[in-house]
């Protein structure tokens, strides 16, 4: 029987953390401020930041929406980027994608001041995962990596596998599996015996968009399986792993919900408040 990694407690520890660096920061005369930038009007899309909006206003966090129409052009939304980027009172800017179709995702995400750039989405902030520089990794990946050390089993020298290589998810979670001195295998869609990889990981990062994909007869007895998938299936969110078939062979497994998604949320806003330490000179 695995150990369950609960998402919602260390996902409450975080928010708890959060709101201690507000009032920090408060008393120092900074009002940190996340920034949503959402084109278009996808019910999905606008769900997803209302949420968003509700986290930063439960920690005191204060946060500004900027809802542009779906016929905005490119060149109005580059220019709201760049303001935000050039407004000290903006410290995290949150970009909602995807954008529109004739809008070109990269040419406006070059635009986004990568210190303000809190979702790591930007080229900068990507090289900066990659060679060891200071920045901000993508959310999701960083929340694989917090879920993984709440085990308190030491990453240095485990075998690590990822399935899945997305720019948002797999890679930078196997950039960040690396730094920490894991050995890192990505596996993808045209892996060959992906199972032979999978029972070969110590730790085990599900991120690929297939329920059920990884089954127990997968996983290496007493690993750390940790699951971003989000599936609906049935009308239930279910993740990557088959958790019926895994929870039994695996040491320790993140659910699906109540995983990795309750703390990618938090670290959105741990990530806003580190921008808004680091760009007021207390990093
Ligand atoms: P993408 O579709 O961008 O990438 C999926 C990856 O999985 C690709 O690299 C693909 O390979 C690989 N893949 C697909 N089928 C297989 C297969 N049968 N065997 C092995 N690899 C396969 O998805 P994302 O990375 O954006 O998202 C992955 C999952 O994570 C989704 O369920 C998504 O909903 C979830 N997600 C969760 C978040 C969270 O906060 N919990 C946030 C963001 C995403 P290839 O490159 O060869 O095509």
């Amino acid at each position: 029987m695995a150990n369950i990694i609960d998402g919602k407690l260390i996902a409450a520890e975080l928010r708890g953390d959060c709101e201690r660096r507000v009032n920090a920061l408060k008393e120092r005369g900074v009002a940190p401020r996340l920034d949503v930038v959402i084109v278009g009007d996808d019910p999905a899309s606008h769900q997803y930041v209302n949420s968003r909006l509700r986290d930063c206003a439960d920690i005191g966090l204060e946060s500004e929406t900027h809802a542009l129409p779906a016929d905005a052009t490119e060149a109005e939304l580059i220019e709201l980027i760049e303001a935000l980027g050039a407004d000290n009172s903006v410290h995290g800017i949150l970009l909602q994608l995807p954008l529109p179709k004739g809008m070109d995702q990269d040419r406006v995400l070059a635009h986004l001041d990568p210190d303000k750039d809190v979702d790591g989405l930007t080229v900068a902030n990507a090289g900066a995962l990659y060679t060891g520089r200071q920045g901000f990794a993508p959310c999701t990946p960083s929340s694989v990596m917090t879920l993984i050390r709440s085990t308190g089993v030491p990453i240095k020298g485990k075998n690590a596998v990822v399935v899945g290589r997305s720019i948002v998810v797999g890679k930078p979670a196997a950039m960040l599996l690396l730094k920490e001195h894991a050995t890192v295998t990505i596996c993808h869609s045209r892996t060959a015996d992906l199972a032979a990889h999978t029972k070969n990981a110590d730790i085990l990062v599900a991120a690929v968009g297939v329920p059920g994909l990884i089954t127990g007869d997968m996983i290496k007895p007493g690993a750390i399986v940790v699951d971003a998938g989000i599936n609906r299936v049935d009308g239930k969110t279910v993740g990557d792993v088959d958790f019926a078939s895994a929870e039994p062979v695996a040491g320790w497994i993140s659910p699906v919900p109540g995983g990795v998604g309750p703390v990618t949320r938090k670290i959105l806003l741990a990530n806003t408040l580190t921008a808004a330490e680091r760009l007021n000179g207390a990093d």
